[in-house]
C-alpha cells in the first residue's frame, strides 16, 4: 500500500548499500498499513486501535483554550510543568507512588517515543531485552533501532475460550542471562488482553533483581479492564522502584491517540538519559496538548469507571459475533483488543486470511504473525480491535457473517 517510488528515486546500482542495515531488518508496520487498506477497500477498520468516536468535550475545549492562549510554542522540552504535575499527581493517586515531577518524568510524542527513547537511553549493543510474544508490533523494530537483542518468551494461549493466556516460568527464567539489561512489559497486554496478575509480576520482580535487569513497563491500557481484573504497577512491588520505567499515555485513556502525548516516569539517572535521547529525537510533544492532557488527568474516578464500562460493553457485543461468525476467541481481561484463531476457516495463514477478510468482505483485521518473531507463529491468529461505536460493531459483524456463507 505504500506509494511506488518515482523513477527519480529508485535507486541505480551503488557502491554502497543505500539503506542501514538497522532499516532492512523490519517492514513497515502492520497495523497501520492495515490501516491504509481499510480506506483504499473501505472496508470497517478494526485493524488499528483507535477510537471511531469523540473524545470527552472538557479535554478538547481544554486544548482549543490552550492555542487560544497562544501556548503554541515549546514546552519545556521534557514536558509542561502542568502535565508532569498531573501524571505525579495521579500516580500518587492510583499507584500510591510519589514520583517528582522535576527530576522523574520525561513527556514524550506519545508512548511510541517514549519507549524507543528509553530503550536508546539504557542500551548497549548485544544488550538482551526480555520480551513476551505475542508483543504489541512496535517492541520488535524498537529493539533492532536501539542495538538490543530481543529475547522473546511465548506467553501461551489458554485451552479453553475463558482461559487465561500463560507464561511457563522455565522459559521465563531462561531468557535471562547476564546480559539481560531490561525485560518489556506490557500491562493489560496488546494483542492477548491478558492482565498480569500480581503473582505474575513478583515472579518477574525476582528474576529482576536477581539479573540486575530494569522493567520498562507499558501500562497505557491500565483503566481498561474487565470482570474484576485489577491492574498492578510492577513498580510498586519491593525493590522495582529504582529499576522501574513506567510508560503512559493520554492516547487511549482519554481517546485521543492522534495526540502523540505520552511519557516515561524512571528515576533521575535513568530519566537524565531519556530526557537527553528525547531532546535530540523529537524536541517535545506538542505544546497545547499537554496543557489539555493536565485537564485530562484530572478527570474523576466516574470517568474511568465509565470508560471501563463503555469498553465492556464493546467487548461483550463483538465476541459473540466473532463466535457467530466462525472465529475461535480469547476473551481479553484488560486493552481493547481479541485474539482470535482462524484454524475453522482452512486458509494458509493469516495474511491470506487477513487480505481475504479487508477486500472481500470488508472488514480490517492484523494478522496475528505481526505480533510474533516468526511468521509461522501466529499464522493461525487475527486481531480485531473494538474500541468503535455500536454500529460500527454491529456493520462490522454483519459483514462477518458473510464469512459462513462463503
Ligand atoms: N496501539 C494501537 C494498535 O495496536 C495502535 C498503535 C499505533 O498505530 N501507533 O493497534
Amino acid at each position: 500500500m505504500v506509494p511506488k517510488p518515482s523513477p527519480a528515486a529508485v535507486p541505480t546500482t551503488r557502491s554502497k548499500p543505500l539503506i542501514s542495515g538497522k532499516a532492512e531488518r523490519f517492514t513497515e508496520s502492520v497495523i497501520r498499513d492495515m490501516t491504509r487498506q481499510a480506506h483504499l477497500y473501505g472496508a470497517i477498520n478494526l485493524a488499528q486501535g483507535f477510537p471511531d468516536f469523540p473524545a470527552p468535550a472538557e479535554i478538547k475545549r481544554a486544548a482549543q483554550e490552550a492555542i487560544t492562549a497562544d501556548l503554541n510554542q515549546y514546552a519545556i522540552t521534557w514536558g509542561a510543568r502542568s502535565l508532569r504535575q498531573a501524571i505525579a499527581t495521579k500516580m500518587k493517586k492510583w499507584q500510591g507512588l510519589e514520583v517528582d515531577p522535576e527530576a522523574e518524568i520525561t513527556v514524550c510524542c506519545g508512548s511510541t517515543e517514549a519507549m524507543i527513547a528509553s530503550l536508546m537511553a539504557i542500551t548497549n549493543a548485544g544488550d538482551e531485552i526480555v520480551v513476551f510474544e505475542p508483543f504489541y508490533e512496535n517492541y520488535g523494530p524498537d529493539a533492532i533501532l536501539s542495538g538490543a537483542q530481543p529475547r522473546f518468551v511465548t506467553l501461551h494461549p489458554p485451552a479453553d475460550p475463558t482461559g487465561e493466556w500463560q507464561f511457563d516460568k522455565r522459559e521465563l527464567r531462561a531468557a535471562f542471562t547476564p546480559r539481560t539489561k531490561a525485560i518489556i512489559l506490557n500491562t493489560p497486554n496488546n494483542p492477548t488482553g491478558k492482565v498480569f496478575t500480581r503473582a505474575e509480576l513478583e515472579f518477574i520482580r525476582e528474576l529482576c533483581v536477581e539479573f540486575d535487569a530494569l522493567a520498562i513497563t507499558d501500562e497505557i491500557y491500565e483503566h481498561i479492564l474487565y470482570d474484576g481484573a485489577r491492574h498492578t504497577s510492577i513498580v510498586t512491588l519491593d525493590s522495582m522502584r529504582e529499576r522501574t520505567i513506567t510508560i503512559n499515555s493520554l492516547s487511549k485513556t482519554y481517546s485521543v491517540t492522534g495526540w502523540r502525548v505520552g511519557w516515561a516516569v524512571a528515576p533521575p539517572v535513568l530519566t537524565n538519559a531519556i530526557r537527553k535521547v528525547h531532546d535530540f529525537l523529537t524536541v517535545g510533544a506538542p505544546a497545547p496538548l499537554q496543557e489539555a492532557g493536565a485537564t485530562a488527568l484530572d478527570l474523576p474516578e466516574s470517568y474511568y469507571e465509565g470508560l471501563a464500562a463503555a469498553y465492556r460493553a464493546r467487548r461483550d457485543r463483538l465476541l459473540p459475533a466473532l463466535r457467530q461468525a466462525g472465529f475461535k476467541t480469547f476473551a481479553p481481561r484488560g486493552a481493547y483488543y481479541i485474539m482470535t484463531d482462524i484454524g475453522g476457516f482452512g486458509f494458509p495463514d493469516d495474511v491470506s486470511f487477513a487480505q481475504h477478510l479487508v477486500k472481500d468482505i470488508g472488514v480490517a483485521s492484523v494478522p496475528g504473525s505481526s505480533f510474533y518473531s516468526h511468521p509461522k507463529l501466529g499464522a493461525h491468529q487475527v486481531r480485531f480491535a473494538f474500541c468503535k461505536t455500536d454500529a460500527t460493531l454491529d456493520e462490522a459483524a454483519r459483514r462477518l457473517l458473510k464469512l459462513k456463507k462463503a
